[in-house]
């Protein structure tokens, strides 16, 4: 052990272990207090506090550790403490800057190395203590810099803490520093003097000073943080609660009107009808210009002939009255089934053949099939008969036809083909309206029945919603398998049960 040189050295050394005892029992009392948020500035905060604790119980232990341990170890421990507790400050609110970490830390190491090298060259104790005072009076304005920062940023009472633990430090370590310089200062870090007793007591103020204020600044940032959060999650909450009614409501507007339009099309039967009459216009239309055609023909041949007083041509008149007689037939079969399915047309269930009512309906797109040169084969099994709305189910096939002879007429197939196949069951029947057309493509197969989506620039993309909604009615079903490029089939899946019976 070695003596003690004077009364006065084991005094100060006892004040190295009290302001150890301060930094402990502050750092720890922080990190009790705040270990609950699991931050990692906490503990760097309180790691720095072991440091600087650490360094201050080497400084009082001179005599059991060597002068240069004491330097080596104490300057380190010192600055290391010092260093993370700027950090610890910086980053509150935004994590410190790279560049003021690599600046800073390059400071200290350069004050380390310089303090070492001081040290070990046989400078004299004077000069390594005027280092020593002089960095920490500057490094301690980082204290002042930090507390300016954060009280323009964030809390002010803590900000005012910090800055004023920065002022002290600077203001009682310059002092010391320009007392060294001057002569008057203990150049002996273990005596007793007033520029000691100045630093000592500045140490015992900013230390209090700067926890109070970490403390403080850090339970307030994460207080607002935490209201920050909270009423980021109420508008948040507000915000879907809104867009749920929102689209709830859009949701029943659009069932509303899906509504409203079923009931138009199947309940009015002049709208429902639309479609048909206008095919029936579309057929009335070929035979009568035909008809016109060759009356104009008769015309002009007895004219020629009357003015030219010679005999005209009777086997070319014979033909073409022949032609007259035909179209006008024709066109007297169309408006014959046109009267017929208005009067069948009363919204009421029916026994209906239904073979004969497919029928009639190939035979209103029979000019489509012979214009487009579809081949359509027919087929189907005995008794192809059920109990439904004639109209409705007119309406259904014919859009099945349409849309068939649409497809084919897209994809220009060397031999188009449109096929038709009724099949009875036990309890129900089902029509398969088959074509060789364009097929649908699969990303569009979900929105076949919806309403309004069509792929054709004069399409409604009413036709297969009305279709299915009018199966459904009927208590049966309307499905589709379709091969791109291949063709579509569409089946109808229809209850034969005899409701007329029932009632
Ligand atoms: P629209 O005929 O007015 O377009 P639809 O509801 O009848 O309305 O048909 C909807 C869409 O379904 C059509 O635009 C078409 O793209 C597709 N589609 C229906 N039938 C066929 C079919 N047999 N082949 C290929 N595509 C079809």
């Amino acid at each position: 052990m070695p003596a003690k040189e004077s009364r006065v050295i084991p005094d100060v050394q006892t004040i190295f272990w009290m302001d150890a005892f301060l930094y402990l029992m502050l750092h720890a009392a922080i990190w009790y207090g705040l270990a609950r948020f699991r931050s990692r500035l906490v503990s760097l905060w309180s790691l720095s506090g072991i440091f600087s604790a650490l360094g201050l119980c080497v400084f009082g232990s001179r005599g059991f550790l060597s002068d240069d341990m004491v330097v080596v170890l104490g300057m380190l421990l010192m600055t290391l403490g010092n260093w993370g507790r700027q950090i610890a400050l910086r980053s509150l609110g935004d994590a410190a800057s790279a560049r003021w970490m690599w600046a800073h830390g390059l400071m200290n190491l350069a004050f380390v190395a310089l303090t070492y090298a001081l040290q070990f060259s046989g400078a004299s104790v004077e000069v390594v203590m005027l280092v020593f005072y002089g960095y920490f009076t500057f490094n301690c304005l980082e204290y002042f810099v930090s507390g300016q920062r954060i009280g323009i940023e964030h809390d002010t009472i803590g900000a005012t803490s910090v800055k004023a633990a920065g002022g002290v430090l600077t203001v009682t370590l310059g002092i010391k520093t320009i007392a060294l310089l001057a002569g008057y200062g203990a150049t002996n870090l273990y005596e007793v003097s007033w520029d000691q007793f100045i630093v000592f007591a500045g140490q015992f103020v900013a230390i209090s000073m700067l926890n109070v204020g970490f403390m403080q600044i850090f339970i307030d940032q994460t207080h607002r943080a935490r209201i920050q959060a909270e009423q980021r999650l109420a508008r948040e909450q507000e915000r879907a609660a809104l867009f749920q009614q929102h689209s709830d409501d859009l949701g029943a507007l659009l069932r509303e009107r899906e509504e409203i339009i079923r009931q138009l099309t199947l309940s009015n039967k002049s709208a429902g009808m639309g479609a048909l009459v206008a095919s029936f216009a579309h057929e009335l239309n070929q035979p009568l210009t035909a008809t016109m055609l060759h009356a104009e023909l008769v015309q002009t041949k007895l004219s020629a002939a009357m003015s030219q007083n010679t005999q005209p041509d009777l086997n070319i008149l014979k033909t073409v009255a022949d032609a007259i007689v035909k179209n006008t037939q024709r066109s007297g079969d169309i408006i014959r089934k046109l009267r017929n399915l208005f009067r069948m047309s009363k919204g009421e269930y029916t026994r209906i053949d239904f073979e004969r009512l497919v029928m009639d309906v190939a035979d209103l797109v029979s000019f489509k099939l012979l214009e487009s040169e579809i081949h359509l084969s027919t087929e189907f099994d005995d008794n192809f008969r059920l109990t439904g709305d004639a109209t409705q189910l007119q309406q259904v096939v014919l859009n099945l036809m349409n849309n068939a002879i649409d497809a084919i007429l897209e994809s220009q197939v060397r031999h188009p083909h449109l096929s038709i196949r009724g099949q009875v069951f036990e309890d129900h029947l089902e029509l398969h309206v088959q074509d060789n057309g364009k097929g649908i493509d699969p990303e569009r197969q979900d929105d076949v029945f919806s309403l309004f989506k069509t792929t054709k620039s004069e399409g409604m993309g009413v036709g297969l919603w009305l279709s299915k909604s009018i199966i459904e009615s009927h208590g049966g079903k309307l499905t589709f398998t379709s091969e791109p490029g291949q063709g579509t089939v569409f089946t109808l899946r229809l209850p034969t049960i005899d409701y007329t019976l029932l009632a």
